[in-house]
């Protein structure tokens, strides 16, 4: 029995030495020292033993178990350094590996232009005020000289909330809130979303942008209101470009105009960009009419002033040389950053 005793002992030890998974571990754990193991099983033939030899072989048996389980334990705590250490070298940083490209975004053209245009005007002392877009018809049209069933109207169809109340087609409401709150003089840009019943084509959209402009103080004249815009399509143009103003007719301006960019494309010649005209319309302004003043409770004898509307996408458009504005809001990636 001693005999075999040592041959578990020497087993088991030889077989620790040549196994390298946790769960092999466990198998010669369960096989020698289980509750069916073979050092168990020893164990319950030491009954037929005689007296003197029981304790012997009984401390024997505890040797050997007390050696197969101290080398088991140190073999456990060897793989699991080993695993630890094979998982450091796997999560080793590969310092020549190439990184994860970061896509980093650009800002949307039309906002860019938005800043160009505003930056210009605050060089001129104007400041930006906004208004809401959802507008009475009051501060949309009636206000603004267009009484209800005005033909002019039928030009800026917008959509109705209700009989009362709309989505603003322009951006004028603001310049009308501004007189109801501020005295002259007053200076200002209020940039924004308007809105029109138009299918949507390359040069129409439901959702533009408009930037207009108000400025109210004594003795302004229309050579003022050239002076300025001139300098304005001049700083974002370039000095090179020429303006011309025509006679137009809008209801909240008298006298009212639209001015002209001598076309790039031609040089005045007649192109198809400028569809031969050699002229590109690029806004319209007037001398705000007396009854706007009068009836934003400002005396039109004592004051006088301009006011101009630029619409965004248009400006964009022959900025970055675009002939549908459908890009704009079409969020195509590709479109985007080749601007
Ligand atoms: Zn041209």
């Amino acid at each position: 029995m001693k005999a075999q005793l040592e041959q578990i002992r020497a087993n088991a030890l030889e077989k620790l030495q040549a196994l390298n998974a946790e769960q092999e571990l466990e198998e010669l754990r369960v096989r020698v020292l289980g509750k069916k193991g073979e050092l168990t099983g020893i164990l319950k033939q030491l009954g037929s033993l005689s007296k003197e030899e029981r304790p012997v072989v009984g401390q024997l048996a505890n040797e050997v178990r007390a050696a197969v389980e101290a080398a088991i334990e140190e073999k456990r705590a060897a793989l699991k350094a080993a695993a630890q250490e094979l998982r450091l070298q796997k999560e080793t940083i590969d310092v020549t590996m190439p990184g994860q490209l970061q896509e980093i975004g650009k800002i949307h053209p039309l906002t860019r232009v938005l800043e160009e245009v505003k930056e210009i005007f605050f060089g001129m002392g104007f400041s930006t005020v906004e208004g809401p877009e959802v507008e009475y018809d009051y501060y949309n049209f009636e206000a603004l000289n267009i009484p209800k069933n005005h033909p002019a109207r039928d030009t800026q169809d917008t959509f109705y909330i209700n009989d009362n109340i709309l989505l603003r087609s322009q951006t004028s409401p603001v310049q009308v809130r501004t007189m109801e709150q501020q005295k002259p003089p007053i200076r200002i840009i209020a940039p924004g979303r308007v809105y029109r019943s138009d299918e949507v084509d390359a040069t129409h959209s439901p959702l533009f942008h408009q930037i207009e402009g108000l400025l109210v103080d004594k003795g302004v004249t229309m050579g003022d209101l050239k002076g300025t815009l001139e300098v304005f399509a001049k700083r974002l143009y370039g000095d090179e470009v020429q303006v011309r103003f025509r006679p137009h007719h809008f209801n909240f301006t008298e006298p009212s105009a639209e001015m002209d960019i001598m076309c790039f494309g031609c040089g005045g010649k007649g192109c198809r960009m400028c569809k031969g005209e050699g002229w590109i319309e690029i806004l319209g302004c007037g001398m705000v009419h007396p009854n706007v003043l009068r009836n934003c409770g400002i005396d039109p004898e004592e004051y006088s002033g301009f006011a101009f509307g630029i619409g965004l996408e248009r400006i964009a458009m022959r900025k970055y040389n675009i002939n549908d504005m459908r890009l704009f809001f079409e969020n195509d990636l590709k479109f985007l950053q080749s601007l």
